[in-house]
């Protein structure tokens, strides 16, 4: 006999749809970006019966109107016909104008499936049917431009959903979200989405690498916190180099977001989850252990009732993403105590980026205004990593330890591009300039 459901028993939302998995590359080249992402996460978490204990869900296609919302029309048009046959002598060519994109004949379908995923989930979570959901969907969206697509993302889906449950489904009472952006890159397309919008609280913690790191450039600096109305709502965690583990992370949700979470007091959290910080990772060089993403997930369950989304973007080590999938699942569902510790402290970069982080956005957050403890600062940081790694081939400047001058960092408002580049002439550690 079934035993009566739990009324304390959390509804957990999962969802996983085969069909995102026929976007893959048009010549079976192999690409880090590859259905076995979802499939490896999805036998994870079957292997371990969590779907037994969670609503499952199945993909449902976004409606053109709702991507309208942040995309153009000539975008939604590609992304709509790009699978037909049509196109079948022409996608390679269209790919590659676009920047680290591929398409085949799923990818129409696996794009509308990803975005309406997350649509349909959302507003699930903003209604009180699900206390929580997962959306395992592909191809990820953070780098998706509302114009372009970008960096194995074709639609940007956390953004959809984001503008979806403020602009159409009011009635839900949605009027302040958080988006909290942890994939290991700059989640430059939501970022640009809501740059002038206070209704959207944008925080992005990824490798910036003194804007060499991938999308590069200076969109991922602590100096881009929003413009007009939603000046404040843009917050940037640029890491300097890689390597960057439990420690840093959490002490940058003790110490940035979490402060500013309390004050903003979101109705709603969505979250950007792409695995590629996790340990292991290729494309990314960071440490996140499970346990980490399940202390950072844990940290957020306490703001916005606990009505989080967490939708997938990157992460290309299939036993990383699963495990940390896995481990995250377990923490919505909330039926354990996280057991685990954190052995090593923080970088002392990360000392440093957390204060300048918090000195950039004071003036907006009075929670961040108080001085760090000096004995938090003087006791913790451990040397920087002289080797980082992530990315295949390495990042120029990524193994430059020196930050910049502060003057230097001034000047990234007004759209110069830093880079740091070791060049002949200039010997190592030199810094260059060229307006981008
Ligand atoms: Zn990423």
């Amino acid at each position: 006999m079934e035993a009566p459901e739990d009324p304390r028993r959390r509804r957990v939302g999962l969802l996983y749809d085969e069909r995102m998995c026929r976007h893959a590359t048009p010549d079976g080249e192999s690409h880090p970006e590859n259905p076995e992402r979802i499939r490896a996460i999805w036998l994870k978490l079957e292997s371990e019966g969590i779907p037994q204990r969670c609503v499952v869900l199945r993909a449902k296609e976004a409606e053109d109107k709702y991507i309208a919302l942040v995309h153009t029309q000539s975008h939604i048009k590609l992304i709509r016909n790009i699978s037909s046959k049509e196109f079948d002598s022409q996608r390679l060519r269209i790919a590659s104008k676009f920047n680290s994109i591929y398409f085949n004949k799923g990818s129409s379908e696996a794009a509308y499936l990803a975005a309406g995923s997350v649509v349909e989930v959302s507003e699930k979570v903003a209604k009180g049917d699900l206390d929580s959901a997962i959306a395992i969907v592909r191809p990820p969206g953070h780098h998706a431009e509302s114009d372009e697509a970008m960096g194995f993302c074709l639609f940007n889906n956390v953004a959809i959903a984001a503008n979806f449950l403020l602009n159409e489904r009011p009635e839900l009472g949605i009027r302040k979200i958080l988006i909290v952006d942890w994939d290991v890159h700059h989640g430059n397309g939501t970022q640009n989405m809501f740059y002038k919008d206070p209704r959207v609280l944008f925080f992005s913690i990824h490798r910036f690498d003194f804007g060499s790191f991938y999308p590069a450039g200076d969109g991922g600096s602590y100096c881009m916190v929003g413009e007009g109305a939603g000046a404040g709502y843009n917050i940037n965690v640029p890491w300097e180099h890689g390597q960057c583990g439990d420690a840093d992370y959490l002490a940058v949700w003790d110490h940035v977001l979490l402060p500013v979470a309390e004050s903003y007091n979101p109705d709603i959290i969505l979250i950007s989850a792409g695995f590629d910080a996790a340990v292991r990772d290729p494309l990314g060089g960071c440490c996140i252990t499970p346990y980490g993403y399940s202390l950072m997930l844990k940290k957020l369950m306490g703001f916005a009732q606990g009505k989080i989304v967490m939708t997938l973007e990157g992460g290309y080590n299939l036993n990383s993403i699963a495990n940390s999938v896995l481990a995250c699942a377990k923490v919505l569902l909330e039926e354990k105590p996280l057991v685990g510790s954190i052995e090593v402290q923080p970088f002392e970069s990360t000392w440093r980026v957390i204060q300048e982080v918090r000195h950039e956005l004071k003036t907006f957050w009075p929670a961040l205004a108080v001085e760090l403890p000096q004995n938090v600062l003087a006791s913790n940081g451990r040397p920087c990593p002289v080797e980082v790694e992530g990315m295949n081939k390495p990042c120029p400047g990524s193994r430059d330890k020196s930050s910049p001058k502060d003057v230097i960092w001034k000047t990234v408002p007004h759209r110069l591009f830093l880079c740091k580049i070791s060049h002949p002439d200039m010997g190592q550690r030199r810094c260059c300039f060229s307006s981008s």
